[in-house]
């Protein structure tokens, strides 16, 4: 018999203390985002915790940020007309080619980031915007720090960018439409600051720091951007998997990175 994952328990709590409580009450109790990942495993749930009566669904803007809720689905990220005006749409130019749009309308911005997948195209994206976390118990950490650390039990509540006057570019290479990733890349520029965040190494996303504070220091010139890209693709590590060698990614990450530069200063 094939073994498909199991809800013993099914809760929809009214607040997020409730929810917090019901999620340590026993080691394999699980919060609920879309379930794309869930359901493709095997787990015994005792208690699920769906976070659907939250409010947790909304993308909102003020004068220095936006904001947007964990149940937020990748459909909604893809035509908010918040995130198409911001940022050069970046956010939404991630999430658009994965899978179709049935699927993008259940899979959940919290799950994606709170589990961190190093495929991630929309956590790449983030990762070259001033983006916080925010957790229920761990409080308000800079993206790249929330990568960084071992997971906690905790709930993702939301996504914080500050507003700025950023330019960003994304782009990805995929073998196929529908697959993962080889390679994804964002580049971000504000002022003079640039970051160049690259993610399917197949690692989890991570900032190329010397490449970026090297762009913001020289020359933009075609030579300038050829060094930036060659010092991205040998600051970072790569590896090899059923998609692509690390030699690949590597002689990837030199062409996209160079191809959001250039986009970027456009
Ligand atoms: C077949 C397939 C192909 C995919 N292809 C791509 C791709 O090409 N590019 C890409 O970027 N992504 C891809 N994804 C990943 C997808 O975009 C989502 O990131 C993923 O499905 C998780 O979102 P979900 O809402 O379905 O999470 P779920 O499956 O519901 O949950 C995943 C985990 O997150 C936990 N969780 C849920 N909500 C929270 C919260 N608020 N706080 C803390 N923990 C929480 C759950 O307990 C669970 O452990 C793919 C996924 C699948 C299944």
């Amino acid at each position: 018999m094939i073994k498909l994952f199991q809800i013993k328990n099914y809760a929809i709590p009214n607040t997020i203390e409730e929810a917090y409580q019901l999620l340590n009450e026993k080691r394999a109790n699980t919060l609920l985002g879309g379930c794309g990942f869930l359901k493709m495993g095997k787990k015994t749930i005792p208690t699920a915790i769906d976070l659907s009566h939250l409010g947790l669904d909304k993308i909102k803007e003020d004068e220095n940020a936006i904001e947007i809720g964990a149940m937020t689905s990748f459909r909604a990220v893809e035509v908010s007309s918040i995130l198409n005006d911001h940022f050069d749409g970046i956010l939404p130019r991630a999430v658009k080619e994965i899978l179709g749009v049935q699927f993008r309308n259940v899979v959940t911005v919290g799950a994606t980031v709170y589990s961190r997948y190093g495929f991630s195209d929309f956590i790449t994206a983030l990762l070259a915007l001033d983006a916080y976390v925010i957790l229920y118990k761990g409080g308000k950490i800079p993206l790249a720090a929330f990568l960084a650390q071992g997971c906690q039990k905790d709930i993702l509540i939301k996504i914080v960018i500050l507003k700025k006057n950023t330019r960003a570019a994304f782009h990805a290479m995929r073998n196929s439409q529908g697959d993962y990733a080889i390679l994804n890349v964002a580049v971000s520029k504000e002022n003079n600051e640039f970051k160049i965040a690259v993610g399917a190494r197949p690692q989890r996303a991570m900032i190329a720091r010397e490449a970026s504070k090297l762009l913001g220091e020289g020359q933009l010139s075609e030579a300038m951007i050829e060094e930036v890209s060659i010092l991205a693709a040998k600051e970072l590590t790569f590896g090899s998997n059923m998609r692509g060698t690390k030699e690949y990614r590597q002689i990837l990450c030199k062409a996209l990175v160079k191809r959001g530069i250039k986009e970027v200063l456009s």
